[in-house]
């Protein structure tokens, strides 16, 4: 027990760790998704849109440079003077060469020299180009077009654009994400912490009360509310520690009788003999009414064994093939084997049994529920007496009914009798061979066959045993 406690389920493996881990990493999956994808797509939307002012201003320009006279460096500031402000952080227009003749950036350097862009060289050889990319919080894009005259490419116009205003945007979007995404991790990592801990402390407890029982305490019960599949659990495990407890306390007076009951004929057969043994000069007569009284005793002891194993057996309930039995026959023959034992009482048997009355049971468990019944019904009867056997069907169940005009047995101990070694007058049970197992006998039998057994007072005088079985019926598999 003390090894079961220690063995403590490690944090990385416990179920709290689990549970807790599957949240974070689902809601992290959520974040990381909410902090790429939004941000992705309007990048990429702006760059569509970049694509398009760009490569048509380049086309607005191309189209008012295209002319008869071809490009020079003069003509070209005249149209760019015409255009004004473009709005653009440059624009380059070159030669068919590749030679730049004009540049708004003057600053650069370049007129003169070969305009080593990648978009003017795809321009110049028929094509539109264009390149964007963001870094740094701005939308750096480029597009160059060809000017093309009649047919021929008359040069290459190539437009700049930095804006940091869309950027500036996109990066205000970003914070608030990542804003949003903070608190939302914070307060999933706290609602994670606090409900898999309850999921911990909860499990804790049922596996703490597990063990509890299982050293023995069967008096024992959780206490969990909240509804759930857990208290579901809980209520399950009270139910079933409280049929434990109730089992193990019958076992246990069953086990303290039983042995009580063994007691006192072992007593009586150790006084006898030990009376044969100390007496000197002990009589023959004597020491044959002593093995006498010794023989009975353990013939009593005989048929309380007989009967603790009849109990244990159907205590195991190992299920037995049933069959139909015909109730008349069964209770003809009890009948006839207690007659004897009647008539020494005087007392009378009536039957009054219906034809053809069939139950599903075996023809031995029957003799033993009837031959009980009629026994005690001849046994605790008065001299004169009579025990009538009925049977009758209800519905579609089969009745027994067993009644006599005996001593009776009190109103307080009506259900008692059922009991195992329950006696109400333990002497003239004593007396009749009696060992307070018989009803207990008959109970657990019918009940084994679906069967019920009630014990009445009867209004005039003596008692009534009713016991019903459920109907054989035709076709029915046992
Ligand atoms: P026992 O072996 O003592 O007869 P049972 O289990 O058959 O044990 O019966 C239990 C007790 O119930 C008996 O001791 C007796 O006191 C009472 N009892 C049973 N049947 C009758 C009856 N027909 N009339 C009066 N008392 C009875």
């Amino acid at each position: 027990m003390e090894t079961e406690e220690s063995k403590k389920v490690p944090l990385w493996r416990s179920l709290q760790t689990k549970y807790a881990l599957t949240y974070i990493v689902v809601i992290a999956a959520v974040l990381i998704l909410l902090n790429t994808y939004p941000v992705m797509a309007s990048q990429q939307l702006v760059f569509q849109s970049k694509q398009t002012s760009l490569q048509s201003q380049a086309t607005v320009i191309a189209s008012a440079l295209a002319g008869p006279d071809g490009l020079s460096r003069d003509g070209v500031i005249r149209v760019m003077e015409v255009l004004g402000d473009t709005g653009l952080s440059r624009v380059l227009v070159t030669d068919p060469a590749g030679v730049v003749l004009y540049d708004s950036s003057a600053a650069s350097g370049a007129v003169g020299r070969y305009a080593l862009l990648r978009e003017v060289t795809s321009a110049l050889r028929g094509n539109d180009a264009f390149r964007s990319d963001y870094a740094g919080g701005a939308f750096h894009s480029r597009a160059a077009t060809p000017v093309v005259y009649r047919g021929m490419t008359a040069g290459a116009v190539y437009v700049d654009e930095y804006d940091a205003e869309q950027g500036k945007l996109l990066v205000g979007i970003q914070k608030t994400l990542r804003t949003i995404s903070l608190v939302i991790a914070l307060v999933a990592l706290v609602l994670s912490a606090v409900f898999s801990r309850a999921l911990a402390r909860r499990i804790a407890e049922l596996l703490r009360a597990v063990r509890i029982v299982r050293a023995g305490e069967y008096s024992h019960r959780v206490q969990m509310g909240g509804g759930d599949e857990l208290s579901q659990l809980a209520g399950e495990f009270n139910a079933l520690t409280g049929r434990l407890q109730t089992t193990e306390e019958v076992r246990r007076r069953f086990v303290s009788d039983a042995s009580h009951e063994l007691k006192t004929p072992l007593a009586s057969i150790r006084l006898l003999t030990d009376s044969i043994l100390q007496t000197d000069n002990i009589d023959p007569d004597t020491v044959r009414e002593f093995v006498g009284d010794i023989g009975e005793e353990a013939e009593r002891l005989q048929r309380i064994t007989e009967k603790l194993l009849t109990l244990t057996r159907l205590d195991a309930a190992v299920t037995v093939a049933t069959v139909a039995v015909d109730m008349e026959e069964v209770i003809r023959r009890v009948a006839h084997m207690l007659e004897p034992l009647a008539q020494a009482v005087e007392v009378s048997i009536a039957l009054e049994l219906e034809k053809g009355l069939t139950i599903r049971c075996t023809r031995d468990d029957l003799y033993q529920i009837v031959f009980n019944l009629v026994e005690n019904g001849v046994k605790y009867n008065l001299p004169g007496g009579t025990v009538r056997v009925a049977t009758r069907t209800e519905m579609d169940r089969a009745v027994l009914v067993v009644e006599d005009t005996g001593v009776g047995i009190p109103q307080e101990d009506i259900t008692k009798v059922f009991d195992r070694f329950y006696r109400v007058d333990k002497a003239r049970s004593r007396a009749a061979g009696g060992t307070g197992l018989g009803l207990s006998i008959v109970q657990d039998t019918a009940r084994r066959y679906g069967g019920t057994v009630r014990a009445q007072r009867r209004e005039t005088e003596g008692t009534r045993f009713l016991v019903t079985f459920p109907l054989y019926r035709e076709g029915e598999r046992g």
